[in-house]
């Protein structure tokens, strides 16, 4: 059962805007976590207080909430305390007020950040998808400036810390009650200033570069299989991890083999004759030719699997299997002599 949101901020009922904020500064000053740690009551009753200040203090919200309560809140989509960092930005302006400063719970300009990640499309021949391959690729990315060493001044001068926001990357104006943040105008945020830009990254600790890598490709993949590579893409920022590089795979078609899966579908021609009185004939696999025995009275599009003649297993033991399916080809163009024979054959079956 949930508590009233007048009781807990002990306001009454149709308080004005400003003395339910009020009220809200006063618990929060006394319940915020960072003047009680560890302590979870206080949390609680501090969440349960954003909670009642973020209903109340939005007349959409305190006109739903009067009518009909926490079930009515609840049809709306509203899902009572929204974490602290949704707590920041939205209370943004009364924190500043009750704390006059900006809160340590929103992120360092100069936090550690990991590199970004990096997308490379290849391209290889079916052959290579079933048995695997190591080519050799080049990537173009963002990697520490060499000349520089990173810090984008030029060699021998090093940055020196912003002397308008002293390297906060903010600066803060007081207007009587209010403190207001914004991004500090002269370093745009960075905290610290180049006077002298390194000329191989103007400035930017970071500078392009192709690097070739040696990939390796397991047997077994197709198209739209991925692989991650580890830390192999872009330089993180301030410390922080390197990205990953995806290289997403595209099968090219073979003039023979089909794919499904772990099987390779083929098809093979047929003489009418042969399907009708049987015989031994050789198809390709992908290793090599198999030789097949066709039975007496085969038909159109028989399939024959050959065990184990498929793609090998991307993911454990073993491979898919061979599918051979016929097509029988009725012979055109027929000389007189077969035609005779032929014309004998159907009266002999009655099917002329
Ligand atoms: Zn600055
Ligand atoms: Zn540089």
């Amino acid at each position: 059962m949930k508590n009233d949101y007048y009781k807990i901020l002990k306001v009454d009922r149709n308080a004005s805007s400003e003395e339910i904020k009020k009220a809200y500064r006063k618990k929060a000053l006394k319940y915020h976590p960072d003047r009680n740690p560890g302590d979870n009551k206080a949390e609680e009753k501090f969440k349960e207080a954003a909670e009642a200040y973020e209903v109340l203090s939005d007349p959409e919200k305190r006109d739903i909430y009067n009518r009909f309560g926490h079930e009515g809140l609840r049809g709306t989509g509203f899902q009572g305390f929204s974490g602290f960092d949704d707590i920041f930005s939205s209370f943004g302006d009364i924190f500043e007020d009750v704390f006059g400063f900006r809160t340590g719970r929103t992120r360092s300009r100069t936090a550690a950040r990991q590199g970004a990640d990096l997308r490379y499309d290849l391209s290889i021949s079916f052959m290579d998808a079933v048995f695997g391959t190591t080519p050799e690729i080049e990537i173009e990315k963002f990697e520490r400036c060499e000349q520089c060493g990173g810090t984008g001044a030029t060699p021998g001068t090093e940055p020196i810390v912003c002397p308008t926001c002293r390297g906060m990357g903010q600066v803060t104006k007081s207007s009587g009650f209010f403190t207001v943040s914004s991004t500090c105008p002269q370093c745009g945020s960075a905290g610290r200033i180049i006077e002298n830009p390194c000329k191989n990254c103007k400035g930017t600790g970071k500078a392009t570069k192709v690097k070739s890598m040696q990939l390796k490709i397991p047997p077994g993949v197709e198209t739209g299989s991925r692989l991650r590579l580890r830390g192999e893409g872009e330089e993180g920022e301030f410390g922080g991890p390197k990205g990953d590089l995806y290289v997403f795979i595209y099968v090219e078609p073979h003039e023979f083999f089909e794919r499904d899966g772990n099987d390779i579908l083929c098809r093979i021609p047929l003489s009418m004759t042969l399907a009708a009185l049987g015989g031994n004939i050789e198809v390709p696999t992908l290793n090599g030719n198999e030789k097949i025995k066709i039975p007496k009275g085969t038909q159109h599009g028989k399939i024959f699997r050959l065990k184990g003649k498929g793609v090998p297993h991307l993911r454990g033991y073993g491979r898919g299997d061979q599918l051979v399916q016929t097509l029988i080809e009725i012979p055109t163009n027929l000389s007189k002599k077969e035609e005779t024979l032929l014309k004998e054959l159907a009266k002999l079956r009655d099917e002329i």
